[in-house]
């Protein structure tokens, strides 16, 4: 069995201004794409076929298989960002993530300004990522392709694609405007705040084991 393209949670025209539906064609359509079939075609030398993303990802890292690493490292974390993101309806954190938010950083202003220096001060490709640490809220940036699949106990609660082909279409080079549109209103709270339950990792997963975890 093969991993595929995970279909956008919303409609692609959904994200109006902060994400404009040609930034998704290129970005889900051909860059998230090429992540897939460059996985699918180098599992086939490794052994490894049938497992879960996941666990590709875990033994690519293990066996130092840098080009399988990085390319289902990328499917797990565009599968999770897209995941992340929602129209812009005003939503806002509530419930337990809205207390752990305050208890780590005061309020959402502040969390969001201290996400958005992570995105903008990341240099070069890579990931913004907010995560569950411990019983904590916890800010930190993943290089290229790094993944917190990768990382015992770092669980993946909202992420921010900081490589340029994520903001080049509509925001060229400007990733501090890019990073504030998006954090500032097309965050899906409500599936950062279900990730408290430390199971995001299975939310952008698939293949076998995440099936017969379903
Ligand atoms: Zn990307």
């Amino acid at each position: 069995m093969s991993f595929t393209l995970p279909d956008l949670p919303f409609a692609k025209d959904a994200l109006g201004r902060f994400m404009s539906a040609e930034t998704l064609d290129y970005h889900h359509g051909k860059h998230h794409k090429a992540y897939v079939d460059k996985t699918n075609q180098l599992l086939g030398e490794t052994g490894l076929e049938g497992r879960a993303l996941s666990e590709v990802i875990r033994a690519a890292k293990e066996q130092g298989n840098k080009g399988l690493f990085n390319n289902s490292a990328q499917l797990w974390n565009h599968s999770f960002f897209w995941q992340c993101l929602a129209p812009p309806e005003g939503q806002k954190p509530t419930g337990k993530l809205a207390a752990l938010i305050e208890e780590g950083f005061g309020d959402l202003d502040t969390m969001l300004a201290k996400l958005k220096e992570e995105a903008v001060g990341h240099f070069a490709s890579g990931w913004a990522w907010l995560v569950l640490d411990g019983d904590a809220l916890k800010i930190t940036s993943l290089h290229d392709a790094d993944t917190p699949v990768a990382y015992e106990g770092m669980k993946p609660l909202l992420t921010l694609d900081v490589w340029e082909h994520a903001y080049y279409v509509d925001y060229r080079n400007e990733r501090p405007r890019f990073a504030e549109s998006v954090l500032g209103n097309i965050v899906n709270w409500e599936f950062v705040g279900k990730n408290l339950d430390g199971e995001g990792v299975s939310r952008a997963d698939q293949g076998e084991r995440a099936l017969t975890e379903a």
